[in-house]
């Protein structure tokens, strides 16, 4: 059982940082997406079960200087009590200062108390000590439940935790899934581990794919990235995307992957657009001749089939970013296919780990979310972790 589970919250004041950091509509302020909040339901209801109180707080979007209201967490209340069964949300319009601290204190067992959004103060992300001193009051324990922040050493994120005795500072339900699915797949990956990793562009993804090269049997490479790959072989990519100044990172990719004994798979065809738009003239073509003026804007049918086989012989599988421009219907079918594939992977018997914001938005569009082993919630954190980097949320709880 988890540090967490084992628990006991009864008559304690749980100071919650959470990640409901959610996309509003920009008039009517509606919640556009909630999985955020969801994400964070039985962390809470744990809590509350157990005798506890609960004291949320959070970041919400990117307030410049000081308060928004566009960015106030008092969006959420209502939202927050419909899914806590109509349960009562208690607010504080300012997350420290008299208000919250005599909130805080009367909070009674079962009660829920939000605070308003941390990034109204400038201290929150650089990591005050003062300010995470002042939060710290608000709680007897502290409960980081906020994967999508983790890598950042934030005040309410990483630096508040030492305000807490070790035993008095804990993961939460979600941060523990987070972390057990990330471990799985670089500490305990059964073979063969295929990573996918896809997304517009080489320099964004240098460094998973330099750590990958140390762990994985395979990687499939799709997306705009994969076009500075085939340049860097002599190709010719038209007007594809391509990252001049990566051409050479491109080289020692292959170079160490091949060293390594890694297979590194790039797409062999392309579907082509004469366009950057959906209503562009399609065809499709070898990778490495791309016509004058025309870009690959998806994986073609041969490397999607091809990618397939791959993916189905594995046993562990991380897919990271998408293989086409697929928020557009004609280029969509490859990460459609990538998608199906890790489904029919993962019903074999392979654990798949879906993390990355695009290639999560991708197989919740195509309705896989729940065939796949696990989503995760944190798309930079998730991408930091699988870089090899230790994040400071993780290690603020674990010193
Ligand atoms: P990333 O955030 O780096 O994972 O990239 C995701 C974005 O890459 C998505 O918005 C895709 O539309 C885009 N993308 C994928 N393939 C291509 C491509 N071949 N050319 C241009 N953009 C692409």
């Amino acid at each position: 059982m988890s540090k967490f589970s084992e628990y006991n919250f009864a008559d304690q004041k749980a100071l919650i940082r959470v990640d409901f950091n959610v996309p509003l509509d920009k008039k009517t302020f509606e919640i556009k997406d909630d999985t955020r909040m969801t994400a964070a339901i039985s962390t809470i209801t744990k809590i509350l079960n157990d005798g506890g109180s609960v004291i949320l707080m959070s970041h919400l979007g990117r307030p410049k200087e000081g308060p928004e209201d566009k960015y106030s967490l008092k969006h959420l209340i209502n939202h927050l009590s419909e899914l806590l069964d109509g349960k009562e949300i208690l607010f504080a319009d300012d997350c420290i200062g008299n208000d919250a601290e005599q909130k805080a204190a009367a909070l009674k067992p079962g009660d829920v108390l939000l605070l308003e959004n941390l990034r109204f103060y400038k201290e929150e992300e650089k990591g005050d000590e003062a300010f995470a001193e002042k939060l710290s009051k608000l709680g007897d324990v502290y409960v980081n439940d906020a994967f999508g922040t983790a890598h950042r050493a934030h005040a309410s994120t990483a630096i508040i935790a030492k305000f807490f005795p070790k035993e008095k500072r804990m993961f939460g339900l979600l941060m523990e899934s987070e972390i057990n699915a990330a471990e799985k797949i670089m500490k305990r990956a059964e073979k063969p581990f295929v990573a996918i990793i896809g997304g517009a562009k080489v320099s964004d993804k240098i460094l998973i794919l330099e750590n990958l090269i140390n762990t994985a049997d395979d990687i499939i490479i799709g997306g705009g990235m994969a076009y500075t790959f085939f340049k860097a072989e002599g190709g010719h990519i038209g007007a594809s995307l391509c990252e001049d100044d990566r051409i050479e990172t491109a080289k020692e990719i292959m170079d160490k992957a091949a060293e390594n004994n890694t297979c590194l798979h790039l797409p062999s065809d392309s579907i082509i657009a004469d366009k950057f738009a959906a209503d562009a003239n399609v065809s499709s073509s070898m990778s490495t001749t791309i016509p004058n003026g025309w870009m690959g804007l998806d994986i073609g049918t041969m490397a999607c089939d091809m990618f397939t086989k791959v993916i189905h012989n594995a046993k562990t599988i991380l897919w990271n970013g998408p293989m086409g421009v697929f928020e557009m219907d004609n280029f969509q079918h490859g990460t459609k296919g990538i998608a199906k594939a890790v489904v029919e992977a993962t019903q074999k018997g392979a654990y798949s780990l879906v993390g990355g914001g695009d290639s999560v938005a991708a197989v919740n569009q195509f309705g896989y979310a729940d065939k796949v082993s696990y989503v995760s919630t944190g798309g930079g954190a998730m991408l930091e972790f699988f870089e090899g980097k230790e994040l400071p949320g993780i290690a603020a709880i674990n010193a």
